[in-house]
Protein backbone atom coordinates (compact mmCIF):
# COMPACT_ATOMS: atom_id res chain seq x y z
CA UNK A 1 0.00 0.00 0.00
CA UNK A 2 1.62 3.33 -1.06
CA UNK A 3 1.79 6.16 2.14
CA UNK A 4 -1.10 7.87 1.89
CA UNK A 5 -0.96 12.12 1.30
CA UNK A 6 -1.72 14.11 4.65
CA UNK A 7 -5.73 14.12 4.18
CA UNK A 8 -7.28 17.22 3.47
CA UNK A 9 -10.78 18.61 4.99
CA UNK A 10 -10.20 21.65 4.95
CA UNK A 11 -12.07 22.05 1.42
CA UNK A 12 -9.44 24.53 0.29
CA UNK A 13 -7.06 24.02 -2.50
CA UNK A 14 -3.40 23.43 -2.20
CA UNK A 15 -1.10 26.98 -1.99
CA UNK A 16 1.24 25.35 -4.82
CA UNK A 17 -1.79 24.59 -7.22
CA UNK A 18 -3.47 28.13 -6.33
CA UNK A 19 -0.17 29.96 -7.84
CA UNK A 20 0.35 27.42 -10.08
CA UNK A 21 4.24 26.39 -8.78
CA UNK A 22 5.55 23.05 -8.14
CA UNK A 23 6.98 22.32 -4.34
CA UNK A 24 9.94 23.49 -5.39
CA UNK A 25 9.54 27.00 -6.43
CA UNK A 26 11.91 29.59 -5.37
CA UNK A 27 11.40 32.48 -3.42
CA UNK A 28 11.50 34.40 -6.82
CA UNK A 29 8.70 32.35 -8.59
CA UNK A 30 6.64 32.70 -5.98
CA UNK A 31 6.72 36.25 -5.88
CA UNK A 32 6.60 35.94 -9.61
CA UNK A 33 3.46 34.23 -9.94
CA UNK A 34 1.84 35.78 -6.91
CA UNK A 35 1.93 39.22 -8.47
CA UNK A 36 0.91 38.32 -11.86
CA UNK A 37 -2.07 36.11 -10.65
CA UNK A 38 -3.14 39.18 -8.25
CA UNK A 39 -2.87 41.05 -11.12
CA UNK A 40 -5.26 39.74 -13.22
CA UNK A 41 -7.68 39.02 -10.27
CA UNK A 42 -7.28 42.54 -9.19
CA UNK A 43 -10.95 43.87 -8.05
CA UNK A 44 -10.26 47.16 -9.69
CA UNK A 45 -9.57 45.25 -12.99
CA UNK A 46 -13.11 43.18 -12.53
CA UNK A 47 -15.22 45.22 -10.81
CA UNK A 48 -18.39 43.09 -9.65
CA UNK A 49 -17.08 40.22 -10.72
CA UNK A 50 -17.41 37.58 -7.39
CA UNK A 51 -14.74 34.67 -8.81
CA UNK A 52 -12.45 36.79 -9.59
CA UNK A 53 -12.84 38.40 -6.10
CA UNK A 54 -12.63 35.07 -4.14
CA UNK A 55 -9.42 34.34 -6.31
CA UNK A 56 -8.10 37.46 -5.81
CA UNK A 57 -8.44 36.56 -2.14
CA UNK A 58 -7.12 32.67 -2.47
CA UNK A 59 -4.23 33.88 -4.67
CA UNK A 60 -3.18 35.96 -1.23
CA UNK A 61 -3.22 33.89 0.97
CA UNK A 62 -1.38 31.34 -0.85
CA UNK A 63 1.31 34.22 -1.23
CA UNK A 64 0.78 34.75 2.27
CA UNK A 65 2.19 31.46 4.29
CA UNK A 66 4.20 30.27 0.93
CA UNK A 67 6.60 33.83 0.93
CA UNK A 68 7.40 33.06 4.87
CA UNK A 69 9.85 30.59 5.26
CA UNK A 70 8.71 29.28 8.70
CA UNK A 71 4.99 29.14 7.35
CA UNK A 72 5.46 27.70 3.97
CA UNK A 73 8.18 24.70 6.38
CA UNK A 74 5.06 24.05 8.11
CA UNK A 75 2.37 24.12 5.48
CA UNK A 76 4.84 21.71 3.99
CA UNK A 77 4.42 19.68 6.69
CA UNK A 78 0.77 20.08 7.62
CA UNK A 79 -0.79 21.26 4.49
CA UNK A 80 -4.02 22.97 5.89
CA UNK A 81 -4.34 21.29 8.59
CA UNK A 82 -1.96 23.35 11.05
CA UNK A 83 -1.87 21.86 14.40
CA UNK A 84 -2.74 24.79 16.02
CA UNK A 85 -5.55 25.86 13.85
CA UNK A 86 -5.58 28.58 10.92
CA UNK A 87 -1.71 30.58 10.66
CA UNK A 88 -3.93 33.64 10.11
CA UNK A 89 -6.06 32.93 13.53
CA UNK A 90 -9.10 31.68 14.20
CA UNK A 91 -10.87 33.48 11.47
CA UNK A 92 -9.11 32.30 8.97
CA UNK A 93 -7.86 34.10 6.26
CA UNK A 94 -9.32 37.60 6.01
CA UNK A 95 -7.35 39.42 2.81
CA UNK A 96 -5.45 42.61 2.11
CA UNK A 97 -6.85 45.58 0.75
CA UNK A 98 -3.71 45.81 -1.99
CA UNK A 99 -3.75 48.50 -4.46
CA UNK A 100 -2.94 47.62 -8.20
CA UNK A 101 -0.25 50.30 -7.86
CA UNK A 102 1.48 48.67 -4.88
CA UNK A 103 1.43 44.97 -7.56
CA UNK A 104 3.00 47.08 -9.91
CA UNK A 105 5.86 48.51 -7.85
CA UNK A 106 6.68 46.24 -5.15
CA UNK A 107 5.18 47.82 -1.81
CA UNK A 108 3.52 44.59 -1.12
CA UNK A 109 6.11 42.51 0.47
CA UNK A 110 5.74 44.45 3.59
CA UNK A 111 1.98 44.27 3.75
CA UNK A 112 2.35 40.38 3.86
CA UNK A 113 5.59 40.10 6.19
CA UNK A 114 3.78 41.44 9.23
CA UNK A 115 0.41 39.07 8.84
CA UNK A 116 2.42 36.70 11.23
CA UNK A 117 4.26 38.54 13.55
CA UNK A 118 1.37 38.91 16.05
CA UNK A 119 1.08 35.15 16.47
CA UNK A 120 4.56 34.50 16.92
CA UNK A 121 5.90 36.19 19.66
CA UNK A 122 3.87 33.19 21.67
CA UNK A 123 5.11 30.77 19.27
CA UNK A 124 8.71 31.96 19.95
CA UNK A 125 9.11 30.30 23.06
CA UNK A 126 7.93 26.85 21.98
CA UNK A 127 9.79 24.37 19.49
CA UNK A 128 8.47 23.23 16.78
CA UNK A 129 5.83 20.02 16.28
CA UNK A 130 6.90 17.70 14.11
CA UNK A 131 4.95 15.00 12.29
CA UNK A 132 5.85 11.78 11.94
CA UNK A 133 4.32 8.79 9.89
CA UNK A 134 3.86 5.23 11.53
CA UNK A 135 2.14 1.94 10.08
CA UNK A 136 0.37 -0.60 12.36
CA UNK A 137 -0.64 -3.95 11.90
CA UNK A 138 -4.57 -4.25 10.92
CA UNK A 139 -5.03 -6.07 14.24
CA UNK A 140 -4.22 -3.03 16.10
CA UNK A 141 -7.19 -1.74 14.60
CA UNK A 142 -9.11 -4.88 17.02
CA UNK A 143 -7.27 -4.82 19.98
CA UNK A 144 -5.31 -1.71 20.29
CA UNK A 145 -1.54 -1.86 20.50
CA UNK A 146 1.53 -0.56 22.52
CA UNK A 147 3.71 0.41 20.05
CA UNK A 148 7.63 2.68 19.90
CA UNK A 149 9.07 4.88 17.59
CA UNK A 150 12.72 6.17 17.47
CA UNK A 151 13.11 9.72 16.21
CA UNK A 152 15.94 12.10 15.51
CA UNK A 153 14.41 14.91 17.46
CA UNK A 154 16.13 18.56 18.30
CA UNK A 155 16.65 18.52 22.05
CA UNK A 156 18.42 20.47 24.35
CA UNK A 157 22.13 20.32 23.93
CA UNK A 158 23.38 17.86 26.86
CA UNK A 159 26.89 19.21 26.80
CA UNK A 160 26.04 23.40 27.03
CA UNK A 161 22.53 22.91 28.85
CA UNK A 162 21.34 24.91 25.91
CA UNK A 163 23.40 27.67 26.43
CA UNK A 164 25.44 26.95 23.14
CA UNK A 165 28.65 27.99 24.83
CA UNK A 166 31.77 26.28 26.02
CA UNK A 167 31.40 28.26 29.18
CA UNK A 168 28.83 30.16 31.34
CA UNK A 169 30.59 34.09 30.13
CA UNK A 170 30.69 32.88 26.69
CA UNK A 171 26.96 34.21 25.87
CA UNK A 172 26.35 37.61 25.78
CA UNK A 173 22.71 38.76 25.42
CA UNK A 174 22.71 40.57 21.49
CA UNK A 175 23.17 44.37 22.07
CA UNK A 176 21.56 45.02 18.52
CA UNK A 177 17.95 43.33 20.20
CA UNK A 178 18.29 43.82 23.74
CA UNK A 179 17.69 39.92 23.30
CA UNK A 180 14.75 40.01 22.12
CA UNK A 181 15.52 37.96 19.07
CA UNK A 182 13.33 40.32 17.07
CA UNK A 183 13.16 44.12 15.66
CA UNK A 184 9.97 46.31 15.61
CA UNK A 185 10.16 49.26 12.71
CA UNK A 186 7.34 51.34 11.69
CA UNK A 187 6.92 51.64 7.82
CA UNK A 188 5.35 52.75 5.45
CA UNK A 189 2.56 51.29 2.82
CA UNK A 190 0.79 53.90 0.97
CA UNK A 191 -1.50 55.83 2.64
CA UNK A 192 -0.68 53.35 5.62
CA UNK A 193 1.77 53.60 8.37
CA UNK A 194 2.32 49.84 10.10
CA UNK A 195 4.75 48.68 12.45
CA UNK A 196 6.65 45.94 10.77
CA UNK A 197 8.79 43.41 12.97
CA UNK A 198 11.75 41.06 11.57
CA UNK A 199 14.23 38.90 12.85
CA UNK A 200 17.42 40.34 14.60
CA UNK A 201 20.27 40.40 11.87
CA UNK A 202 22.83 40.85 14.13
CA UNK A 203 21.68 37.34 15.85
CA UNK A 204 19.62 35.74 13.38
CA UNK A 205 16.60 35.55 15.68
CA UNK A 206 18.15 34.06 18.77
CA UNK A 207 18.40 36.95 21.09
CA UNK A 208 22.24 36.01 21.76
CA UNK A 209 25.26 35.67 20.71
CA UNK A 210 27.78 32.66 21.27
CA UNK A 211 31.44 33.94 21.67
CA UNK A 212 32.91 30.14 22.45
CA UNK A 213 30.54 27.92 20.47
CA UNK A 214 29.75 24.55 22.29
CA UNK A 215 31.45 21.59 19.93
CA UNK A 216 28.21 19.57 20.99
CA UNK A 217 26.00 21.70 19.30
CA UNK A 218 28.19 24.06 17.31
CA UNK A 219 26.39 27.11 19.25
CA UNK A 220 23.35 26.47 18.56
CA UNK A 221 22.03 25.47 22.33
CA UNK A 222 20.28 22.44 20.39
CA UNK A 223 21.60 19.28 19.22
CA UNK A 224 19.91 16.35 16.96
CA UNK A 225 19.35 13.22 18.97
CA UNK A 226 17.72 9.91 18.52
CA UNK A 227 14.95 9.34 21.09
CA UNK A 228 12.37 6.11 21.98
CA UNK A 229 8.99 7.10 22.14
CA UNK A 230 6.26 4.15 23.42
CA UNK A 231 2.90 5.54 22.70
CA UNK A 232 -0.55 3.74 22.84
CA UNK A 233 -2.70 3.10 19.83
CA UNK A 234 -6.35 3.04 20.78
CA UNK A 235 -8.68 0.39 19.32
CA UNK A 236 -10.92 1.78 16.73
CA UNK A 237 -8.55 3.69 15.11
CA UNK A 238 -8.47 4.53 11.43
CA UNK A 239 -5.88 5.43 8.64
CA UNK A 240 -4.86 8.98 9.20
CA UNK A 241 -5.99 9.40 12.67
CA UNK A 242 -2.56 11.88 14.45
CA UNK A 243 -1.92 10.92 17.87
CA UNK A 244 0.01 13.93 19.76
CA UNK A 245 2.42 13.71 22.07
CA UNK A 246 2.71 16.68 23.98
CA UNK A 247 6.38 18.21 24.73
CA UNK A 248 7.80 15.68 22.39
CA UNK A 249 8.38 17.93 19.16
CA UNK A 250 11.60 20.07 19.18
CA UNK A 251 13.33 21.80 22.17
CA UNK A 252 12.79 25.63 21.82
CA UNK A 253 16.02 27.86 20.66
CA UNK A 254 17.84 28.97 24.03
CA UNK A 255 16.61 26.73 26.36
CA UNK A 256 13.90 28.66 26.86
CA UNK A 257 10.09 28.03 26.41
CA UNK A 258 8.60 24.87 26.19
CA UNK A 259 9.26 21.69 23.42
CA UNK A 260 6.80 21.35 20.48
CA UNK A 261 4.10 18.34 20.47
CA UNK A 262 5.02 14.98 17.79
CA UNK A 263 2.28 14.31 16.02
CA UNK A 264 2.00 10.42 14.93
CA UNK A 265 0.36 9.93 12.14
CA UNK A 266 -1.21 6.06 12.06
CA UNK A 267 -1.52 4.08 8.44
CA UNK A 268 -3.48 0.73 9.47
CA UNK A 269 -2.15 -1.89 7.18
CA UNK A 270 -4.50 -3.56 4.76
CA UNK A 271 -5.94 -6.92 5.78
CA UNK A 272 -6.04 -10.04 3.42
CA UNK A 273 -9.54 -10.03 2.97
CA UNK A 274 -11.15 -7.65 4.68
CA UNK A 275 -12.22 -4.22 3.48
CA UNK A 276 -13.02 -1.63 6.18
CA UNK A 277 -16.03 0.71 6.33
CA UNK A 278 -15.36 2.37 9.78
CA UNK A 279 -16.07 -0.44 12.55
CA UNK A 280 -17.88 -2.68 9.65
CA UNK A 281 -15.90 -5.18 7.51
CA UNK A 282 -16.67 -6.22 4.40
CA UNK A 283 -15.59 -9.59 2.70
CA UNK A 284 -16.25 -11.81 -0.38
CA UNK A 285 -16.54 -15.68 0.03
CA UNK A 286 -16.37 -17.56 -3.17
CA UNK A 287 -18.73 -20.61 -3.25
CA UNK A 288 -19.19 -23.62 -5.92
CA UNK A 289 -22.60 -23.96 -7.38
CA UNK A 290 -23.68 -26.76 -5.51
CA UNK A 291 -22.67 -24.93 -1.82
CA UNK A 292 -24.55 -21.87 -2.91
CA UNK A 293 -27.31 -24.41 -3.42
CA UNK A 294 -27.45 -26.80 -1.02
CA UNK A 295 -26.66 -24.53 1.44
CA UNK A 296 -23.23 -24.58 3.88
CA UNK A 297 -21.35 -23.46 7.00
CA UNK A 298 -18.17 -22.29 7.25
CA UNK A 299 -15.30 -21.68 9.57
CA UNK A 300 -12.77 -18.89 9.36
CA UNK A 301 -9.76 -17.74 11.76
CA UNK A 302 -11.14 -14.03 12.54
CA UNK A 303 -9.29 -11.11 13.83
CA UNK A 304 -10.67 -11.38 17.76
CA UNK A 305 -9.19 -14.59 18.43
CA UNK A 306 -12.85 -16.67 17.84
CA UNK A 307 -13.33 -18.63 14.43
CA UNK A 308 -15.76 -16.72 12.68
CA UNK A 309 -19.03 -19.31 11.27
CA UNK A 310 -20.50 -18.20 8.73
CA UNK A 311 -23.78 -19.61 7.67
CA UNK A 312 -24.74 -19.88 4.11
CA UNK A 313 -28.64 -20.97 3.86
CA UNK A 314 -29.88 -23.27 0.90
CA UNK A 315 -30.93 -21.00 -1.81
CA UNK A 316 -28.36 -18.20 -1.96
CA UNK A 317 -27.42 -16.59 -4.95
CA UNK A 318 -24.21 -14.75 -5.75
CA UNK A 319 -24.26 -11.26 -5.06
CA UNK A 320 -26.44 -11.38 -1.74
CA UNK A 321 -24.81 -10.48 1.12
CA UNK A 322 -24.88 -12.16 4.86
CA UNK A 323 -24.16 -10.07 8.09
CA UNK A 324 -23.03 -11.10 11.16
CA UNK A 325 -23.23 -8.64 13.94
CA UNK A 326 -21.02 -7.60 16.64
CA UNK A 327 -17.91 -9.36 14.82
CA UNK A 328 -16.36 -6.08 13.56
CA UNK A 329 -14.23 -3.29 14.68
CA UNK A 330 -14.56 -1.99 18.13
CA UNK A 331 -15.71 1.58 17.53
CA UNK A 332 -13.30 4.44 17.70
CA UNK A 333 -12.70 6.66 20.66
CA UNK A 334 -13.93 4.44 23.47
CA UNK A 335 -17.74 3.94 21.47
CA UNK A 336 -19.08 1.22 22.51
CA UNK A 337 -20.06 -1.79 20.67
CA UNK A 338 -18.39 -3.51 17.88
CA UNK A 339 -19.55 -3.09 13.82
CA UNK A 340 -20.49 -5.49 12.18
CA UNK A 341 -19.19 -8.14 9.48
CA UNK A 342 -20.72 -8.57 5.89
CA UNK A 343 -20.06 -11.36 3.63
CA UNK A 344 -20.64 -10.81 -0.15
CA UNK A 345 -21.22 -14.40 -1.72
CA UNK A 346 -19.75 -14.96 -5.19
CA UNK A 347 -19.90 -18.22 -7.44
CA UNK A 348 -16.27 -19.52 -7.95
CA UNK A 349 -16.75 -20.80 -11.20
CA UNK A 350 -13.96 -24.06 -11.77
CA UNK A 351 -11.82 -22.94 -14.67
CA UNK A 352 -11.08 -26.35 -15.82
CA UNK A 353 -13.04 -29.76 -15.08
CA UNK A 354 -11.85 -32.88 -14.68
CA UNK A 355 -12.94 -35.53 -16.59
CA UNK A 356 -14.05 -37.67 -13.43
CA UNK A 357 -16.52 -34.56 -12.30
CA UNK A 358 -17.23 -33.90 -16.30
CA UNK A 359 -19.24 -36.87 -16.31
CA UNK A 360 -20.68 -36.44 -12.90
CA UNK A 361 -22.00 -32.65 -14.03
CA UNK A 362 -23.06 -34.20 -17.57
CA UNK A 363 -25.95 -36.07 -14.88
CA UNK A 364 -27.22 -33.09 -13.40
CA UNK A 365 -27.84 -31.32 -16.42
CA UNK A 366 -30.10 -33.65 -17.41
CA UNK A 367 -32.03 -33.86 -14.00
CA UNK A 368 -31.64 -29.84 -13.14
CA UNK A 369 -29.79 -28.48 -16.66
CA UNK A 370 -31.82 -25.76 -18.61
CA UNK A 371 -35.42 -26.76 -19.64
CA UNK A 372 -34.91 -25.78 -23.52
CA UNK A 373 -39.32 -25.94 -23.60
CA UNK A 374 -39.92 -23.22 -21.37
CA UNK A 375 -36.59 -21.47 -22.02
CA UNK A 376 -38.33 -18.47 -23.73
CA UNK A 377 -40.73 -18.04 -20.69
CA UNK A 378 -37.81 -17.56 -18.50
CA UNK A 379 -35.69 -15.22 -20.46
CA UNK A 380 -38.90 -13.15 -20.99
CA UNK A 381 -39.72 -13.68 -17.10
CA UNK A 382 -35.97 -12.13 -16.25
CA UNK A 383 -36.45 -9.56 -18.36
CA UNK A 384 -39.49 -8.52 -16.53
CA UNK A 385 -38.13 -8.70 -12.96
CA UNK A 386 -35.02 -6.58 -13.86
CA UNK A 387 -36.86 -4.24 -16.11
CA UNK A 388 -39.20 -3.97 -12.40
CA UNK A 389 -35.55 -3.16 -10.30
ZN1 LIG B 1 19.65 40.40 18.09
ZN1 LIG C 1 25.95 22.56 23.19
Amino acid sequence: MSRRQVGDVSGKRDYYEVLGLSKDATDTEVKRAFRSLARQHHPDKNPDDTDSEKRFKEVQEAYAVLSDPDERRKYDMFGHEQPGGSPFGPGGFQGINISIDDLFGGGFESIFSQLFSGTRGTRRNRGQDLLVHHEVPFQAAMAGLEDEIEIDVLKVCAKCDGTGSESPDGVRECPTCDGRGRLQRIERAGPFTKQVVSDCPTCRGEGRIVQDPCSGCRGHGRASQAKQIRFMVPAGISSGTRLRMRGHGEAPKGNRGNSGDLYIQIEVKSHPWFERDGPDLLMALPLGYVDLVLGTEIEIPHIDGKSLSIKVPAGSKPGETLTIADRGLPGARGRRGRGSVTVLLKLDMPGRVPRGLRKSLEGMRDQIGTDMDSLQDRIRDEAIGRRRG
